[in-house]
């Protein structure tokens, strides 16, 4: 197996149309492109099977139920938990982080402290924040410069109350990637829940739970492939087992009385309501869509194109290049003084060339690297040098216009 760049991008539809056939998308970190076999699979889903997994039911039920179970199976596989019960559908990370935060912080006591670093997408931020009003809780944060958490001191800001350290496994604003292994072996014994983010990771390279040796691990199927509308929780059996329930409802009950209810066994305990039948049947179409990938190879293309974005991008005077592209997940983070990010942005959608313009929904890590906006553009698998010779022409040209 080796990794050819045209076919792997002949495989995603979007691309072949004629309104799309310029397109230069650069906007991978937001989501990526699906393959025909994802969107395939969705639509087969409701072709053929389609049915509320409700087991021990009728001939399509038990088809639809039967999917669901066995994208579970491989989803296991594919991030290296134990057992499928491990892993819940979620509707994305944020929805992972959301379930995390409720069902973990309603089983501490005022004044435990949530750690968290200033690289956090708004996910990792907010869901904590409104837990710790709700039940009095410290929120800290690892030490940073400018932003970039210093892993080297959390060990400094670890306390007896750390009950929860929750981080990213890479910035999706600037791309750096968080040393794992360090924060594994300062947390290594300690009584900590520890939840890492891999929505960005997830994307680029094979995730194993076991070996990155966290409790919690989230993503969303969107950001490698695989449909929107469902993302993925790992959770440690034991863990997950001793968590209460956050949503109620169908599904997630073994037994409901007028007054009280048992709940089922795991992971459907935290599976409320109907789940996104349709986008799990793409998920396990994209997960097998990786499976058939040579993965070291599309990473290696990836950081190239990176290396060589990098590279285009501080040959151009004046710009200002906020992300580094060694140790980087697939982000070029940039600005620029003599124009606003959203002008340069809209003059790369006229030639269109999708990039990101904003905070990007880390606005404490924007914020503290001095900007209120900056460019983003984002690599996946598909993306060619061509693409970014386009990026850097396009910019190089708009800088000309501005004299
Ligand atoms: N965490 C990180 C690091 C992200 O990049 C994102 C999305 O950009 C999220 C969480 C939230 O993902 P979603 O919107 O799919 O729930």
């Amino acid at each position: 197996m080796s990794f050819s760049v045209e076919s792997f991008k002949k495989q995603f539809p979007l691309f072949a149309q004629p309104e799309n056939r310029a397109l230069v998308y650069l906007d991978n970190a937001a989501t990526t492109q699906k393959p025909a076999c994802v969107i395939d699979a969705i639509a087969d889903f409701y072709r053929h099977s389609n049915a509320n997994t409700h087991r021990s039911s009728h001939r399509l039920a038990r088809r639809a139920t039967e999917m669901v179970e066995q994208v579970r199976a491989r989803a296991a596989v594919f991030l290296g938990a134990t057992t499928p019960k491990e892993i819940v559908f979620t509707r994305g990370a944020t929805e992972g982080l959301n379930l995390l935060a409720y069902c973990l912080c309603s089983q501490l006591q005022p004044g435990d402290q949530v750690l968290l670093t200033t690289a956090e997408h708004h996910a990792n931020l907010v869901p904590w924040q409104m837990m710790a009003e709700r039940f009095r809780l410290e929120i800290c944060y690892v030490p940073d410069q400018r932003g970039v958490p210093q892993f080297d001191r959390l060990a400094e800001v670890l306390t007896p109350r750390t009950k929860i350290v929750s981080l990213t496994a890479g910035s999706n604003a600037l791309g750096f990637r968080t040393e794992l292994d360090a924060v594994r072996a300062v947390l290594a014994g300690k009584n900590i829940h520890w939840i890492v983010d891999g929505s960005q990771l997830a994307a680029h390279e094979p995730v194993d739970v076991q070996t990155i040796g966290c409790d919690f691990f989230v993503c969303s199927a969107h950001k490698f492939y695989g449909p929107t509308g469902v993302g993925l929780l790992y959770g440690r059996e034991s863990l997950l087992r001793a968590m209460p329930p956050w949503q109620g409802g169908g599904e997630m009950i073994a037994d409901v009385d007028l007054f009280s209810s048992h709940y089922a066994d795991l992971p459907h305990k935290f599976e409320a309501g109907t789940s996104s039948l349709a986008a799990i049947a793409g998920l396990g179409a994209c997960l097998e869509f990786l499976d058939a990938q040579d993965r070291a190879g599309m990473a290696r293309h990836e950081q190239q194109l990176l290396h060589f974005l990098h590279d285009r991008l501080s040959q151009i005077p004046e710009l200002n290049l906020l992300s580094a592209a060694d140790n980087n997940l697939g982000i070029v983070a940039f600005t620029h003084p003599r124009s606003a990010a959203i002008d340069l942005m809209q003059w790369l959608d006229g030639r269109d060339i999708a990039v990101r313009v904003g905070h990007h929904c880390a606005q404490p890590l924007v914020r503290a690297s001095g900007h209120s906006a900056t460019l983003r553009a984002s690599v996946a698998a598909y993306n060619t040098r061509s693409d970014v010779e386009k990026l850097v022409a396009a910019v190089e040209e708009f800088f000309l216009h501005l004299g």
